[in-house]
């Protein structure tokens, strides 16, 4: 009586394994039937348990990796009492599982699972071993080319979403390594790296090339006087300003704290001291606040065959200073 007791209760600690395991994924659950010397096999070439340890690290990895659940049928099963403490089960399965949208069907997996007792009187997994058949294709069997087949497409689509994170991650970075964090528009590493591109294409298509340099006036003073939460909100407002008045083509760039500087492609001196002139009456006329009236003055330049970026701001440097010392608010040409 005492054996047939026992085999009952082997199987009730199998169905309960595979309640866990296959049914409820419950990683705490499936961790608490395993014997302390638990050993085992899986199908894959990584998937050996040789101690508890690691046995619960691949407990862990697989239900991780594929968290729904594994729905079951059992096809055959059968329980022996190898000792008072000690019992085998062996069944053959048809899995079934969705990782990542994609199904995935194992058909007639083979299953042995020991199981011994522990001075509980409660019954432990003390090893399992999982194997697929290769040589026995049913009608119906889907192993081994379908399940293949359906292993790779997980696979590939597993790749291609890394794929896709990995390249919308850069892009994250890339923007935010020339975008400037106060107005959002280019900051200075962008500004160089386009004002040198444009230099270049400038010599040799022999295309005109200019550049305006604006600072804001008296800007300290918004500072001091309405504090420098008001002055960022000055300066992110004065971006988007410039951002929406310049040219497609053109690009408007925060050079320094209040100094912005605008490349303009394609175009001669007159044009982009038009531009500049505009710009001017733009952030002048703009509305930033109850009497809150924003000038700048301008530095404009065009650049020269043997121009640098550095020569060539310089000048519009040059030009900017002449206007601030001409009394602001104005437009100069180097
Ligand atoms: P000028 O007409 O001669 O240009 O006078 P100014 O007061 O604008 O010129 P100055 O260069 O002496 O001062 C610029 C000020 O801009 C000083 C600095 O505190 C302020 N500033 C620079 N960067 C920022 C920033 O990111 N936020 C704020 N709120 N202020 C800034
Ligand atoms: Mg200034
Ligand atoms: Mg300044």
């Amino acid at each position: 009586m005492k054996a047939v007791a026992s085999i009952q209760e082997i199987k009730q600690a199998f169905y309960h394994y595979l309640e866990a395991y296959f049914t409820e994924r419950n990683l705490e659950g499936t961790l608490k039937l395993l014997s302390p010397h638990m050993t085992g096999f899986g199908t894959a070439l990584d998937e050996r348990g040789d101690d508890i340890e690691a046995s619960r690290l691949l407990y862990e990895r697989d239900i991780s990796q594929a968290p729904n659940r594994i729905e079951y049928t059992i096809n055959f099963l059968e329980c022996q009492q190898l000792g008072p403490g000690m019992g085998l089960v062996r069944a053959e399965l048809d899995m079934h599982t969705q990782i990542l949208n994609q199904e995935l069907t194992l058909l007639n997996a083979r299953m042995t699972a020991l199981f011994c007792v522990d001075e509980n009187g409660k019954w432990l997994l003390e090893h399992q071993h999982l194997s697929q058949p290769t040589n026995a294709h049913g009608e119906t069997e889907a192993y081994p080319i379908k399940e293949l087949e359906e292993r790779a497409m997980v696979l590939e689509r597993l790749v291609g979403e890394r794929t896709q994170e990995l390249q919308d991650a850069h892009d994250r970075l890339e923007r935010l390594s020339i975008t400037d964090v106060l107005t959002g528009i280019y900051n200075r590493t962008k500004g160089d790296e386009v004002l040198e591109q444009e230099l270049s294409r400038s010599r040799r298509y022999r295309s005109p090339l200019s550049v305006i340099l604006l600072d804001l006036d008296n800007f300290k003073k918004i500072n001091d006087t309405l504090g420098h939460g008001t002055g960022d909100e000055v300066l992110r407002r004065v971006g988007g300003v410039l951002n929406q008045g310049v040219r497609d083509s053109d690009v408007a760039a925060r050079w320094g704290g209040e100094e912005f500087l605008i490349v303009c492609p394609e175009c001669e001196l007159g044009a982009a001291v038009e531009l500049a002139e505009r710009l001017r009456l733009l952030l002048e006329g703009h509305s930033f606040g109850p009497g809150l009236v924003i000038q700048a003055s301008f530095g404009v330049a065009q650049a020269r065959p043997e121009d640098t970026r550095e020569s060539l701001v310089d000048r519009a440097d040059k030009a900017l200073y002449r206007a601030k010392h001409h009394g602001r608010n104005r437009v100069e040409i180097a």
